[in-house]
């Protein structure tokens, strides 16, 4: 502290790593600093000689190369409101449509993911009904998702957890966990799903369930809003961003912004922390 009027008095902050998540909670602590008007003196150590953490990017002849993230998701709003207070949003581009969906093996063949299903929701039935990836069987059994009713949680309150296998094979069956759903998450989380909490990775599942009782149901209303707002605001994002220049441009604007006002100490590992007698940390 150099000030004794604690709303003026510099509060001293150590962000530890500068990947991604350190680089956004430095500069999310000036932009707080700006505007509670409570001078900060943020020091940010990085164990390594460059920030950026997983994120990197290779310039290779005529190819970017993405060494780590190459994208970023755009329906929660935390990372393009970050790119907007970055200046950072005429750099954004989108998935190329030419190319966008995915694929599952199955049987040897790649099929493509039916038309409209995120992940775990479909939200057109015709595609659904086509996919050779699921049995007859398989396909009934998705759509009775519409009838079910909601989960009554064993304690009362809706924020109990449960894996993904499970939340999956309860509103949809078995054979839409191993057929879709396993294959489409396992590229994401490369985890076992039955070790997954969904709460601590895809919540908004949960709230569809809590909120719309069905997920398909739920599907369909966010499919019909989302159109109605595009009418109404003109430009939106695919499902995916990423920028021009590849992903490093987020971490290195990141790093600038918070060198101009904190300082980053490349090669310094933090191997412990102790507080200080005052509270503070050392
Ligand atoms: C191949 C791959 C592809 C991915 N694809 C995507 C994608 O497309 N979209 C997406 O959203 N996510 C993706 N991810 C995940 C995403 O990249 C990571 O979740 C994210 O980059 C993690 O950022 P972070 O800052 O939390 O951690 P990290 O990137 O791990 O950063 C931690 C930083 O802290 C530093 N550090 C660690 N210990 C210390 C210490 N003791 N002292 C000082 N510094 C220290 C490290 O050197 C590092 O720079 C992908 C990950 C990988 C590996």
């Amino acid at each position: 502290m150099t000030d004794s009027n604690p709303s003026t008095a510099v509060k001293r902050i150590a962000v530890i790593g500068g990947g991604v998540s350190g680089l956004s909670a430095a500069h999310h602590i000036l932009e707080l600093s700006d505007e509670q008007q409570q001078p900060v003196e943020v020091t940010l150590f990085e164990s390594q000689p460059e920030s950026g953490g997983w994120i990197g990017t290779i310039d290779q002849g005529d190819y970017l190369i993405d060494t780590g993230a190459d994208m970023f998701i755009t329906n929660k709003p935390a990372g393009i409101n970050l790119c907007k207070r970055l200046g950072l949003v005429d750099q954004l581009i989108s998935t190329d449509t030419r190319y966008r969906g995915a694929l599952v093996l199955s049987r040897g063949l790649t099929v493509p993911v039916p038309l409209g299903f995120e992940l775990m929701t479909p939200s057109r039935m015709l595609p659904m009904l086509r996919t050779p990836l699921l049995s007859l069987w398989g396909k009934i059994r998705m759509g009775l998702e519409y009838f079910l009713p909601r989960r009554h949680s064993s304690n009362g309150l809706d924020q109990d957890d449960e894996s993904l296998a499970h939340f999956v094979t309860r509103r949809f069956g078995k054979e839409a966990l191993t057929r879709l759903v396993q294959p489409l998450v396992a590229g994401i989380y490369t985890s076992d799903p039955e070790k997954l909490s969904l709460r601590a990775t895809l919540p908004r599942f949960l709230d569809m369930e809590r909120d719309h009782r069905s997920l398909i149901k739920a599907a369909r209303h966010q499919k019909k809003a989302a159109r109605s707002q595009s009418d109404a605001t003109g430009a939106r994002y695919g499902l995916f961003a990423a920028f021009k220049g590849g992903m490093q441009t987020l971490t290195r604007t990141l790093a600038e912004r918070v060198s101009e006002r904190g300082t980053i100490l490349y090669e310094h590992c933090v191997t412990h922390v102790v507080p200080s007698a005052g509270g503070d940390m050392r």
